[in-house]
């Protein structure tokens, strides 16, 4: 069928639907979803149907009832305790006054989109063992719904369908290899019976794919891999089979038995204008190309935006953004469909900000360049003097759509301070693009990392498997305020048509949430402190704002039920920038369950109070250890335990070690090192560790903990002076 017929089509359904909704289109439309009606969302804007509420994915709502000179009589209409207390990522589905949410761990409620009454909740039931997989805490995205049915990706690599109307499991099929370190936690995209998902795990030493199951039986349709197998050995079998030879001409070495990476993990766009699939493909594994591709190679498909048949997962044209990635610069952040007019002509485009600083605006009929600009100022490419950060490219040649790259910044024979961090100038925290502006909003930061080739890489099956080496957080005060100082977050809003930025508002510091843009001439943010604004979205003015108990990084939503608009977003303490870095942030976030957050204009519900848990840390352990002792603890910690447990050994999104009572008996320390501690998901490390490296690891906590008590002490004397 050609497009103007698939169109045809479409608009014929939309007309039918129309006519029999003149009346209330909120009640007629109860039934069934199916990809007609996703495709004339518009023709429902009470909805939010799909994650990025079209297939375009814009984040655009044309209600206006809420609007720039009434939003600052917004009030609270509802909240909703998320059962869990780790990060909050899902952007909450919207069908006929029931909104459909999830959690960490993949739990999934469906609640009374106008009172927030719970209907049913759904526990997966994850081994909490899988938390260790999980490179960026065990956050979920959402759910997509179709037919009668919710999908939801479960993090230990499940696809399970439930009952739209009662939570019931539909059916449930695995999609990874389990012995594998994969995970999930994107949502899925359904469209034409099939629902789509891909999976995390480029951290640990996996081969990234995306797969299309039936959404009836849960039956595999096809499967597109993103980077190639042994290309001596048998074919997959699968979709990407025509052009993984081609994809192998782009590697050297023996990737293969590193798991090669391109990780599918969020982004996966259903454009129902060509029946195509666009997807994010993640970095390398191990990140270090040195490693991974040793004579290097442009390592197709990792960190492009490829385009696949929606039927049948055959290629049809991708763009990489970063060729040869070797800093973990994903291409999985959100994509935007839009239709734009550039130099006079119409352009059919995808837009994305990766990772790596660059915001792209391809064609999507066939992945030609029309532009890419940096987000941010470019820093020098030359050192000078040595260990200062630098810009990994000077920016991206529009003839050849090639980045024009800082050599140096591969640290294949020298460390190198480069800027973006592996966080992103911008992840996965959701764009919007309103088409009344003109404008894409975009959640950007500005951090850099040291990089250092491990020269004693070797790859530990389950386990952080990068190839990289990164200095420990330095314990000098200034240093650690001259980061955080270095450290900054804005919402630039972005001209996709003249290429350049429109203006952007700067935030108290980086990782800042997904923004919605709407008719009302508003952009929703949240912010990692946990603020949730409303600015005009022509100037980036503020028109209102409140604060959450948690950081509010989710995609915030905007829907109607009976009439009357609401907006909202949850809130959560966790996610990856926590986990790795609160230490280093001007904000310390609040350790609390998730919220859903629901607005309305006169709400007057007041939010329920807040238990912080943040207890005073009693005086450590005295150590006798060495200095050498303590820098082989430190460096150990960054590999094996920092994931989880946080920079410096504080303030992750699981226990504190620096109050853990096992600092002080080396024997319990050594057992829960070595042995892990399963009830709480702790793996052991026996293999990896030796009891001699876990006692410097506990040489090195206590050194930690060491300079909180002291900070403490003399916050304590300083209370007492006032
Ligand atoms: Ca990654």
């Amino acid at each position: 069928m050609s497009h103007h017929v698939a169109r045809w089509v479409f608009a014929f359904l939309a007309l039918g639907l129309t006519a029999c909704s003149a009346e209330d289109p909120e009640s007629t439309l109860v039934g069934a979803l199916n990809t007609a009606r996703i495709a004339s969302a518009d023709k429902e804007p009470h909805n939010w149907l799909t994650h990025g509420r079209t297939y375009s994915e814009q984040r655009y709502s044309p209600l206006a009832q809420i609007k720039t000179d009434n939003v600052r009589k917004l009030g609270l209409a509802w909240t909703y305790e998320l059962r869990t207390p780790r990060g909050a990522s899902a952007t909450p589905i919207v069908l006929d006054g029931v909104m459909y949410v999830t959690s960490s761990w993949s739990l999934v409620y469906a609640l009374d989109a106008a009172t927030g009454a719970q209907k049913w909740l759904y526990d997966p039931k994850v081994d909490r063992a899988n938390g260790s997989k999980a490179c960026c805490d065990v956050v979920n995205r959402g759910v997509a719904i179709y037919g009668n049915k919710v999908f939801v990706g479960v993090l230990d690599g499940r696809l399970v369908a439930l009952d739209a109307k009662t939570g019931a499991v539909v059916w449930e099929t695995v999609t990874v290899d389990q012995s594998l370190p994969y995970t999930i936690t994107g949502a899925p995209r359904v469209a034409n019976g099939l629902v789509y998902i891909g999976n995390g795990g480029a951290e640990y030493g996996v081969r990234g794919y995306v797969s299309a199951y039936e959404a009836e039986t849960g039956k595999l349709r096809w499967r597109f891999y993103t980077v190639p197998g042994n290309p001596a050995g048998r074919r997959d079998g699968v979709a990407s089979d025509n052009v993984m030879p081609k994809a192998a001409e782009t590697w050297t070495g023996e990737w293969w038995k590193l798991g090669g990476g391109g990780t599918v993990w969020d982004a996966i766009v259903y454009d129902d204008e060509f029946d195509q699939l666009i997807i994010g493909v993640g970095n390398g594994s191990p990140w270090n190309q040195k490693i991974r591709s040793p004579k290097g190679g442009d390592n197709l498909f990792l960190s492009s935006v490829v385009a696949l048949d929606a039927k049948t997962g055959v290629y049809k044209w991708h763009y990489q953004t970063t060729p040869g990635d070797t800093w973990d610069y994903t291409a999985t952040q959100p994509i935007v469909l839009a239709d734009l007019t550039i130099g006079g002509q119409q352009r059919k485009v995808a837009m994305q900000a990766p990772k790596n600083g660059f915001f792209y605006v391809l064609d999507r009929t066939t992945g030609e360049l029309i532009s890419a600009r940096p987000l941010l100022p470019l820093y020098p490419t030359r050192s000078t003097p040595p260990g200062m950060p630098l810009s990994w490219a000077s920016g991206v040649d529009p003839k050849t759509g090639r980045p024009i790259e800082n050599p140096e910044a591969r640290y294949r024979t020298a460390t190198a301070v480069v800027r973006p961090s592996p966080l992103g100038a911008h992840n996965w925290h959701p764009m919007a693009f309103s088409p009344q502006t003109g404008l894409v909003y975009i959640p950007v930061q500005e951090l850099a990392l040291d990089w250092t080739n491990d020269p004693t890489f070797t790859l530990r099956p389950g386990r952080w498997n990068t190839g990289t080496v990164h200095a420990p957080l330095p314990d000098d005060p200034a240093v650690r305020a001259a980061i955080k100082k270095s450290s900054k977050g804005y919402l630039v809003a972005w001209d996709p048509v003249k290429a350049r930025e429109a203006w952007r508002v700067e935030h108290k510091g980086p990782w800042n949430g997904g923004t919605l843009a709407t008719a009302g001439g508003i952009v929703f943010e949240g912010t990692l402190d946990g603020r949730f604004v409303a600015l005009d979205a022509h100037t980036g003015r503020e028109l209102w704002s409140v604060v959450h108990p948690a950081s509010t990084l989710a995609g915030p939503v905007t829907y109607s039920v009976n009439g009357e608009q609401y907006v909202a977003v949850l809130s959560g303490y966790g996610s990856v920038y926590v986990l790795v870095s609160s230490l280093l942030s001007p904000i310390q976030p609040a350790r609390v369950n998730g919220r859903v957050h629901v607005y309305k204009i006169g709400g007057a519900a007041t939010p329920p109070p807040v238990a912080r848990d943040f207890s005073p840390i009693s005086a450590p352990p005295e150590t006798n250890a060495s200095p050498q002792d303590i820098a082989r603890g430190a460096a150990l910690y960054v590999r094996f335990c920092l994931m989880c447990h946080g920079a410096a050994a504080g303030g992750g999104a699981v226990a504190d070690l620096r109050r853990s009572a096992k600092l002080h008996d080396a024997s319990a320390w050594r057992q829960a090192v070595v042995g892990g501690i399963t009830t709480v998901g702790m793996p052991g490390f026996a293999g990896d560790l030796s009891d001699e490296e876990a006692e410097w690891i506990r040489a090195y906590v206590t050194r930690q903990a060491a300079a909180l008590y002291a900070a403490q002490q003399a916050e304590s004397r300083r209370g007492k002076d006032r």
